[in-house]
């Protein structure tokens, strides 16, 4: 690592004073996978969380070409306009093979390059998404102790990391297109459950009629999942990426969201229940990656990996000798 390394309590006072500079070096830091990085990256989350928690945490999720990264660029300016900070993180692993290299791009951003309030962060390449996923997680963390008030994390919609998205923000957003022809077969079930809002962007390429029947058609598949006590029922808005329209109920709609599950103690719970989710999944991350990093383990467990391919055990018992195994290697 480089010898002019910042220590924790430098990062700290860096990240605390909104220093941009620091903040990207914070996260390459959280990104990194050296030990010793790691261990400087834990003291320094440590020491940041009393300073945590405060922003509004919004994940979009859409498939490549909707146009995630012009209405980040959109939203984005009218979120500035009324005050806040923004942040904006990627979550997507593969967004340089798929084409979709959105925030790695920063040209595609024009309207939030470079402004003041406004911190854009690139997708990192070449990581399994449960590293990408931690690392968000952690940036997000870094991002409001920089005082960011509003962090936006984006994902391209591939199973996983919508789930992972979910599990660190607020509010799921989903923008779709209309007449692409998988508004809703695009959608497997696991994400339809997850939304909380859905944006049909473009509407400056639809005709209304054709608008209308893509919400209703929305509607109608929502209408399948119960109702929703503790948070505002999904609602279907649209807007212009492009033109700048339609923020104005994007906004509001997220304004009431929040207000409704601050007020009703939804927004703290949640918030809770994804800490220890966080717990939990890391620990598993960590036992796979034991396992992983360990030769003796890796040979035991092909074997067992054989033996349950051969039906010569059972795929549950062999996990249960695995973890035995753990105890004493
Ligand atoms: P992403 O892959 O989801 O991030 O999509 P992009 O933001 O890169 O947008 C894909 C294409 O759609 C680009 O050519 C955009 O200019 C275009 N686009 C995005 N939003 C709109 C919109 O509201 N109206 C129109 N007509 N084009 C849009």
């Amino acid at each position: 690592m480089a010898k002019n390394r910042l220590t924790t309590e430098e990062f700290k006072n860096g990240i605390l004073a909104g220093e941009k500079s620091v903040l990207g070096r914070a996260i390459t830091l959280v990104e990194s996978k050296s030990v010793d990085d790691r261990k400087l990256a834990n003291a320094l989350v440590n020491s940041i969380l009393p300073y945590t928690g405060k922003s509004f945490r919004l994940g979009i999720t859409g498939a490549p070409g909707v146009g995630k990264s012009t209405f980040i660029d959109g939203f984005g300016e009218f979120l500035l306009n009324i005050d806040k900070k923004v942040a904006v993180l990627a979550i997507d692993p593969s967004s340089k093979i798929s084409g979709g290299s959105i925030l790695g791009d920063k040209t595609r951003m024009e309207k939030l390059v470079g402004k003041p309030n406004v911190f854009i962060r690139p997708s990192p390449a070449g990581i399994e998404l449960g590293g990408v996923a931690q690392s968000t997680l952690e940036s997000i963390l870094l991002c409001e102790a920089a005082g960011y008030d509003f962090v936006v994390v984006e994902t391209v919609g591939v199973g996983q990391s919508e789930t992972a998205v979910k599990e660190m923000t607020d509010m799921l957003l989903f923008l779709s297109i209309a007449g692409a022809g998988d508004d809703l077969q695009g959608i497997k079930r696991g994400i339809m459950e997850m939304i909380d809002l859905v944006v049909i962007n473009k509407s400056d390429q639809i005709e209304k009629e054709i608008l209308g029947e893509v919400k209703s058609n929305f509607a109608h598949a929502l209408h399948l999942f119960p109702p929703r006590a503790a948070k505002p029922d999904v609602e279907i808005l649209s807007c212009s990426a492009l033109n700048a329209t339609g923020f104005d109920e994007i906004g509001q709609f997220i304004s009431s969201y929040h207000q409704k599950v601050s007020r009703n103690g939804f927004f703290e719970e949640n918030r809770k229940a994804q800490k220890i989710s966080w717990m939990n999944r890391s620990l598993i991350h960590l036992v796979e990656n034991h396992i992983q990093n360990n030769d003796k383990l890796k040979v035991n467990v092909q074997k067992f990996e054989s033996l349950v391919s051969d039906n010569k055990l059972s795929p549950l018992d062999a996990a249960r000798q695995i973890f035995e195994l753990l105890n004493l290697v």
